[in-house]
């Protein structure tokens, strides 16, 4: 394995991930979000949405709903604020991706598995909402 062949498959990895962020703000920008809403994490009293699992062309995508962030994570690397972040992934069929999905608000931190949501997809209709404690 040369440092060519790591530069490339890093480098698809990072575009790919980029294509499903900008998938996932597409359907945000474009309202299309319910129609592809296979579940919603949500946080029990607070209501934030956590995490949005959505059928897609590509696949099943994790979405990491645009939201505050709060303490150290609110700073950029270049050290600007940054009070919203956009995040997503891919369940399923991306196994190099990440297994573990943070499902973080304010006032919610919690980790969400991808069995965890596999299993919740089989047990729900599709749109429903799942609570986090
Ligand atoms: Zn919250």
């Amino acid at each position: 394995m040369n440092d060519e062949f790591v530069r490339d498959v890093f480098d698809s990895a990072h575009a790919a991930h980029a294509r499903r962020v900008r998938l996932y703000e597409e359907l945000v920008r474009t309202r299309k979000l319910k129609s592809h809403l296979l579940l919603t994490y949500r946080g029990r009293n607070c209501r934030c949405a956590l995490l949005h699992i959505l059928d897609t062309t590509e696949g099943v995508l994790v979405g990491h709903p645009p939201g505050k962030v709060s303490t150290s994570r609110a700073m950029k690397v270049d050290g600007t604020p940054q009070n919203r972040t956009k995040r997503a992934a891919f369940l399923l069929r991306d196994s190099p991706g990440p297994e573990r999905f943070g499902a973080r608000c304010d006032h919610v931190s919690e980790i969400v598995t991808a069995e965890q949501i596999r299993a919740d997809l089989a047990a729900n209709r599709r749109g429903a909402e799942i609570q986090l404690p």
